[in-house]
């Protein structure tokens, strides 16, 4: 049991969290502080130093909507990359298909298909970064396999698949589908009943942000403070804000909320929008010489009792494989409000010791072996789509958190929504974000009405 109390007592990351895989070399900027003292002032101040928060700084200083020479604070609780980015699976997979009926349904055809094409974009825009930057963070575009090993589950997804099909939807020509015994060879996972397979990326998301961290600080007009988290943001009469940390104040034009799970710690009003909720995620390794057969694809796995992994395969050989949650779901206090990254989660400890040997060919007399585990904790938001865009009723306020589980194929290009805001003051209709994602007065409302917690507790529950 945690000896840390829970997001209700304490509002921030806890210091003393998990080691994830990622950070076994850190960085030299991990713990940065480009000056002693927190600047007097500047321009924009954003808050954490994940995903979110270094890819608006880049593409305000470097990227896209760079050009006005802002200078940016960035105010981080923890190290840079310490938040849920440093602990996930790195698995960059579009999710062309499993939200889509539901959203369907809540959005209508139009909007919701925004979702995909903007998830299908960010393996383009990533790649292309990589590529332009230089960046060495293992990324590879491949294919990822869906599989169920579920019979009556295999079913439903064939259904599922046929509707968009159906639809003469341009991605789906990039997803080839399997249903019966084809499927077991073709994804070299035992007892599958049917199999999906379309283009994802993989990549080791700690060294991503870390060299987007360097390309920041090296154009003079970031101040980076590791170490300093913000307690709270109030508006001066006079215009602009004071930004309050233990280290001191600053002041600033803009605030940029990226602080995911934690940011109804300084926005009460997203308390029911979007609530901080635990992971797990290992590594495998496999000593030489007794390893599996090495893997192409990443996967989804979807096991006969329905336990979801993701499952990212390293060029070593080794293994990122994590989720596994329909295992704790029924004990709340384990991941629901729950801040403490400095526990494992003790109903799946050891779900992943011989995961490889039990599901997958070829495996069976390998030495693989979970070799790391560590939690993460995400920002779970109550109707699943994340909120970017003007804090509602909050000029130079603006958010982007709530990337649930799913943060990888969704953040760069609304990190890039949110700058243009910033710097040109555009509306969010014009920054190619997905409607659904804007952070509205109507979704925060809706969420404070339904006190059975939406979608966070509708899929755990
Ligand atoms: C175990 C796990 C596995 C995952 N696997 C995947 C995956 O394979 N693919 C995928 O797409 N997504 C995955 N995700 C989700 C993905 O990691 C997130 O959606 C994404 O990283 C969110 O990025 P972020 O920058 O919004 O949040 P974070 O990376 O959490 O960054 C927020 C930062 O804000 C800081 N902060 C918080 N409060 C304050 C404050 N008051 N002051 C200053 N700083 C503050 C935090 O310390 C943190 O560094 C996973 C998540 C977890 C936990």
């Amino acid at each position: 049991m945690s000896s840390h109390p829970s997001f209700d007592t304490c509002r921030l990351p806890v210091e003393d969290s998990t080691v994830p895989f990622w950070h076994q070399d850190l960085h030299e900027l991990h713990d940065h502080r480009t000056t002693e003292d927190l600047p007097a002032s500047s321009d924009v101040v954003v808050i954490g130093a994940g995903y979110a928060g270094i890819s608006t700084v880049y593409h305000l200083v470097k990227g896209e909507a760079s050009g006005n020479n802002l200078s940016v604070t960035i105010l981080e609780a923890r190290g840079v990359c310490s938040g849920a980015t440093g602990r996930n699976g790195g698995h960059l997979r579009p999710d062309m298909y499993t939200p889509m009926t539901k959203l369907i349904d809540r959005a209508g055809p139009e909007l919701a298909l925004e979702v995909p094409e903007f998830e299908i974009a960010h393996l383009y825009a990533i790649k292309s970064l990589v590529e332009k930057e230089n960046i060495d963070c293992d990324f590879t575009l491949a294919r990822s396999i869906d599989v169920w090993c579920n019979e009556e589950a295999a079913l439903k997804a064939k259904e599922m698949f046929d509707i968009l099909r159906s639809r003469n939807l341009e991605y789906m020509k990039d997803v080839f589908f399997v249903l019966g015994k084809d499927a077991e060879g073709i994804s070299g996972v035992k007892g599958v009943k049917a199999c999906a397979s379309f283009t994802a990326g993989t990549l080791w998301p700690y060294k991503f942000i870390l060299h987007l961290t360097k390309l920041t600080l090296e154009t003079g007009l970031v101040n980076l403070q590791t170490h300093t988290p913000v307690t709270s943001v109030t508006r001066q009469s006079s215009g602009g804000f004071v930004v309050t940390t233990p280290r001191g104040t600053t002041i600033t034009r803009k605030v940029v909320y990226a602080n995911n799970a934690y940011v109804s710690g300084l926005l009460p009003q997203y308390s029911q929008a979007i609530v901080p909720c635990k992971g797990l995620c290992t590594h495998i390794s496999v000593p030489e010489g007794t390893r599996g057969p090495f893997l192409n694809n990443s996967y989804i796995v979807r096991e006969e009792d329905k336990t979801i992994s993701y499952l990212v395969p390293r060029a070593d050989g080794s293994i990122v494989v994590g989720e596994a949650n329909s295992r704790y779901r029924p004990f709340l206090e384990t991941w629901y409000k729950n801040v403490d990254d400095s526990v494992l989660i003790e109903e799946i400890s050891n779900y992943y010791d011989g995961y490889m040997q039990r599901l997958f060919h070829g495996w069976e007399n390998s030495c693989a072996q979970v070799d790391k585990i560590w939690t993460g904790i995400m920002g779970y938001s109550w109707d699943s789509q994340p909120h970017v865009g003007a804090v509602p009723g909050e000029d130079d306020q603006y958010i982007l958190a709530g990337f649930n589980g799913h943060g990888m194929p969704v953040v760069f290009l609304s990190a890039l929504g949110v700058a243009k805001m910033v710097r040109d003051g555009i509306q969010f209709e014009d920054t190619g974000v997905p409607k659904v994602f804007q952070t509205t007065v109507e979704r925060l409302e809706n969420a404070k009405k339904d006190l059975s917690g939406g979608d966070i507790l509708a899929m755990n529950g």
